[in-house]
């Protein structure tokens, strides 16, 4: 099958297949009337030996288990998950593209069942990732409507956790479409650049590749972005975390967004201006942060 599902069934959380056709969750779900929960997006992709394998499967349960912890929700166990994974991976029929996308998603489950409800979801990428990879995005300026401090000493908004909650998220990529653009750079209320609704915001100036601060912020620290910077450092390619405005990225030699799906993809257009391109610098990212494949 192209779409495989597994949970982590009853209080034993025992790793099993399930119908992606079917209902998994029951109608009270925490996870489905309040968005109370978390999750995790990670890429699936076919080894050398042509077996399929979860993409830094380590960091996206390490991060899970951040997330899990800020929401007070019970950590999830790592081997448990490893399980699921595995069996969900092994029962899946890769696509002609040999990628997948693997959503983890912990909810809080039932009110007061004290259960959370554990699913694992792989599918195919979808054709819009798989292009703008190739093609870049334009991308649209705007606010998170916050200060770039609003979340130092504010746990409870919890800034850097991948809750559920990505209606907001959501609501601005719209916003994008309406727009004609296919992303949106976040800027706080005091103009700085954050991060973008589903990925890391990089830039390339006087020979450093940078990104955006956490601290204070409330921006996820992507995994792509980590694991591309500890490869630049490999390669002896300068990078840097700083502050920065709009100007400066419409002044950088080259603007990206980062995630573990769609991976490196070139910002071609900021509010319709057009933004500098190395392409030779956007294949080496690439190469670094492991997305060197051949596009199908
Ligand atoms: N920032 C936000 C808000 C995200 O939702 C994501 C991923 O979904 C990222 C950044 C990029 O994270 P990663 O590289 O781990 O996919």
């Amino acid at each position: 099958m192209t779409v495989t599902l597994g949970v982590l069934a009853g209080p034993a959380q025992t790793p099993e297949l399930a119908d992606p056709q079917q209902p998994i969750a029951r109608a009270d779900d925490l996870g489905l009337g309040r968005g109370d929960g978390c999750f995790e997006t990670c890429r699936v992709v076919l080894g050398p030996d042509g077996a399929a394998y979860v993409e830094r499967l380590a960091e996206h349960l390490e991060r899970l288990d951040a997330s899990a912890r800020a929401m007070d929700l019970p950590a999830p166990d790592p081997v448990r998950w490893a399980q699921l994974c595995a069996l969900v991976v092994e029962a899946w029929t890769p696509p002609a593209a040999g990628e997948g996308a693997l959503k983890l998603m912990l909810t809080r489950g039932v009110e007061g069942a004290g259960l959370p409800t554990s699913l694992a979801l792989l599918s195919p990428i979808g054709a819009a990732p798989m292009r703008q990879r190739v093609t870049g995005v334009r991308v649209a300026l705007l606010t998170s409507g916050r200060p770039s401090t609003a979340y130092a000493d504010a746990p409870w908004l919890l800034g850097g956790v991948k809750s559920l909650s990505y209606g907001l998220n959501m609501a601005a990529m719209r916003e994008a479409a309406r727009r004609g653009d296919d992303d949106v750079i976040l800027l706080s209320t005091d103009g700085l650049v954050l991060e973008a609704p589903t990925s890391t915001v990089l830039w390339f100036t006087g020979g450093v590749l940078a990104t955006t601060p956490h601290a204070g912020s409330g921006i996820l620290i992507g995994t792509t972005q980590r694991a591309l910077f500890d490869a630049a450092v490999q390669a002896e390619l300068p990078t840097a975390i700083r502050t920065a405005r709009a100007e400066d990225l419409l002044g950088a030699d080259g603007v990206w967004l980062a995630s573990s799906v769609r991976g490196i993809a070139e910002v071609t257009h900021i509010d319709g201006t057009p933004v500098a391109m190395d392409s030779a610098l956007t294949s080496k990212l690439r190469r670094l942060a492991g997305f060197d494949q051949p596009l199908a």
